[in-house]
């Protein structure tokens, strides 16, 4: 399958990408990944980016569409991605149209996670997520915690309260979500493209893809 994911930081873009993964190989693609990935590995990308991410604040576009462009041309692509996090604005939107017309690829669709806010607030400041940038899994302090207190279950590294995570920077995320990102519900539904859930339960978003994809 080939989906653009959309939805406010928390609304479960990462945790339905992943179990999507499981059903027919396709890759989960989610910049924040990537970009936290380059940060930590102190790349010239990642110095860049440092700044931006810790205040909330979106990385500027051309950043983005460099590490997309040639993201979406590897192989295991070709199997299906779900793109988490991308596109983030019109402009990189309009960008990505353009991009899978000259790379030859058809979207399935852009599926829309719609969760309360106060969910949304509450699951921000619960998360946890693995240290290790190869895993990078993601718990909850109350919904899924891990089995031993700050110990990722799959490989065993800290988990940690992110950069971005704190009260500060999650309000200021969600005002850049509502004044940036949330504009593409209605550029893919001019497109044809956009399916809405409600998301508060993964498996139940996940089982209303594929119903959607089936039909
Ligand atoms: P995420 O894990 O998707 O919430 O991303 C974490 C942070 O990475 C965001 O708050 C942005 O600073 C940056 N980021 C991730 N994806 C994008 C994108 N498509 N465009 C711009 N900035 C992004």
């Amino acid at each position: 399958m080939k989906l653009i994911l959309l939805g406010a930081p928390g609304a479960g873009k990462g945790t339905v990408a992943k179990l999507l993964t499981e059903l027919d190989g396709s890759v989960q693609i989610s910049t924040g990944d990537i970009l936290r990935g380059a940060v930590k590995a102190g790349t010239d990308l990642g110095k860049e980016a440092k700044g931006y991410m810790d205040a909330g604040d979106l990385v500027p576009d051309a950043l983005i569409m460099g590490i997309m462009g040639e993201r979406l041309q590897e192989d295991d692509c070709k199997a299906g991605f779900l793109l988490d996090g991308f596109p983030r604005t019109i402009p990189q939107a309009e960008e990505l149209k353009t991009l899978l017309a000259d790379l030859g690829i058809e979207l399935d669709m852009a599926v829309s996670l719609d969760v309360p806010r106060d969910v949304i607030l509450d699951r921000l400041t619960t998360r946890r997520t693995c240290s290790n940038s190869d895993c990078q899994a993601i718990y909850n302090v109350k919904s899924n915690p891990t089995k031993v207190e700050g110990v990722c279950d799959k490989c065993g590294s800290p988990t940690i309260q992110r950069d971005d995570e704190t009260e500060e920077a999650i309000s200021k995320r969600l005002e850049t979500y509502n004044e940036k990102t949330a504009p593409l519900a209605g550029f893919y539904e001019g497109e044809g493209m956009l399916f809405s859930v409600n998301a508060t339960s993964s498996d139940a978003v996940v089982k209303a893809i594929q119903d959607k994809l089936a039909s």
